[in-house]
């Protein structure tokens, strides 16, 4: 059966280089980077240029680069460090963010609004982006903090994070930006968008999985999170996962300097998809985006509960028995099936949000493949017709 994978916004394979690029630091290079021995010196080295490479695409300086266990830790790292450190400095202890975050921001917003923090979640317009007026509408005298997403995960969405940055920076309130679905992929020149804090992963970019980084402009307040050791500057505990950081950089730079040519082939892909999926009127089928203000490489659509007997999960199963992996924004807990909480907070109603599934293409997506889930769907949903 021809297997066809449309779910790059989850996760990529590690490119060829990149795996060869780590293989040495897996055996003959095995040196801990803070031993002071040549084995350690070796290792130190290759993960002092690897954090000058990911500097250089960020235009920052490679002593604001700290290296963590992936997003999720890096995005844990940025709200919780920044928000402790701001409160305990200046007592402000409000922060802003929005209903359409990754859940490593919602939840870890939610954990400090336990523990003396007030946070403001707000919506997002239905296109799935935040309207810059009312986060300026929403900032008190104790706010200490905004964390907002650059490229949202489940539909695509920009936020700006360049008004932002220039309101934060008069503000006296730090910023940071989850750029785990743009970094390598966008232009993020942090030397024009003055954010505080950005977060970024490896496993997105065809590095492999377990690797990420917060950005600190120097000057920023931030405690550390993980204690029990002096690496990372002091301010990230724990022995360096090297070869997965060497990983990270080959993969950032490999996609870096081509992402003009695989930001404009995912254009080709979706313009290529939406004419096919025309094949089915709007009310069978909605597309969950606008093409104005969203990343190319994630295309989110909802089927029509009244029209087909079939939920977002049970499409995916269907789609994935005949070899198409696709993701849902649906969460299943307990057995239950939630509806995407971003689609909700867009103001879609239940079916919409239950009945979506999120396409995400890849540097080597084939006009093909899309042939192949286009004509995959078809079959299902003929099936389920009611
Ligand atoms: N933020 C966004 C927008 C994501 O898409 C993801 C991963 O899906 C994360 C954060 C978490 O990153 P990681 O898987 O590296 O922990």
């Amino acid at each position: 059966m021809k297997k066809v994978y449309l779910d790059y916004a989850a996760t990529t394979p590690v490119d060829e280089e990149v795996l060869q690029t780590m293989l040495p630091y897996f055996s003959n290079k095995f040196g801990n980077p803070s031993s002071i021995h040549t084995f350690g010196q070796e290792t130190r080295s290759a993960v002092e240029i690897s954090r000058e490479t990911i500097a250089k695409i960020l235009k920052v300086k490679q002593s604001e680069i700290y290296f963590t266990s992936g997003g999720t830790e890096a995005i844990n790292f940025a709200v919780v460090g920044a928000a402790e450190a701001i409160k305990n400095e200046t007592g402000k202890n409000h922060i802003i963010t929005s209903k359409a975050e990754h859940h490593a921001t919602l939840e870890t917003c939610e954990y400090l609004s336990k523990r003396g923090f007030g946070v403001t979640f707000l919506s997002p317009t239905n296109n799935g982006n935040i309207n810059p007026t009312n986060i300026f509408n929403s900032v008190r005298k104790e706010t200490a903090l905004i964390s907002l997403m650059h490229v949202n995960n489940e539909v695509g969405a920009i936020n700006d994070i360049k008004s932002i940055s220039d309101f934060t920076q008069n503000q006296n309130i730090v910023f940071h930006t989850d750029a785990v679905q743009s970094f390598a992929k966008f232009d993020l020149d942090l030397s024009e968008i003055k954010v505080d804090l950005l977060s970024a992963s490896s496993h997105k970019i065809y590095g492999p999985k377990g690797a990420g980084f917060l950005f600190i402009r120097t000057g920023t307040p931030i405690s550390p999170i993980l204690h029990g050791g002096s690496q990372e500057r002091n301010r990230r505990g724990g022995t360096e996962n090297t070869p997965a950081i060497i990983g990270f950089a080959k993969a950032a730079e490999l996609y870096y300097s081509n992402r003009q040519d695989y930001f404009n082939h995912a254009e080709k892909l979706r313009n290529y998809f939406k004419e096919k999926l025309l094949i089915f009127p709007q009310e069978e089928v909605t597309i969950n985006f606008s093409e104005q203000i969203s990343s190319p490489y994630i295309f989110n659509i909802s089927v029509s509960a009244e029209k087909f007997r079939i939920s977002g999960d049970t499409l995916i199963m269907n789609l994935d028995i005949n070899g198409v992996a696709v993701s849902s924004g649906s969460a299943c807990t307990s057995g239950v099936v939630e509806p995407s909480y971003v689609l909700l907070a867009m103001g879609f109603d239940e079916n919409r949000a239950s009945n979506a599934i999120r396409f995400s293409f890849g540097k080597s997506t084939t006009f093909e493949e899309l042939d192949y889930a286009v004509d995959i769907l078809k079959d299902i949903l003929n099936r389920l017709r009611r």
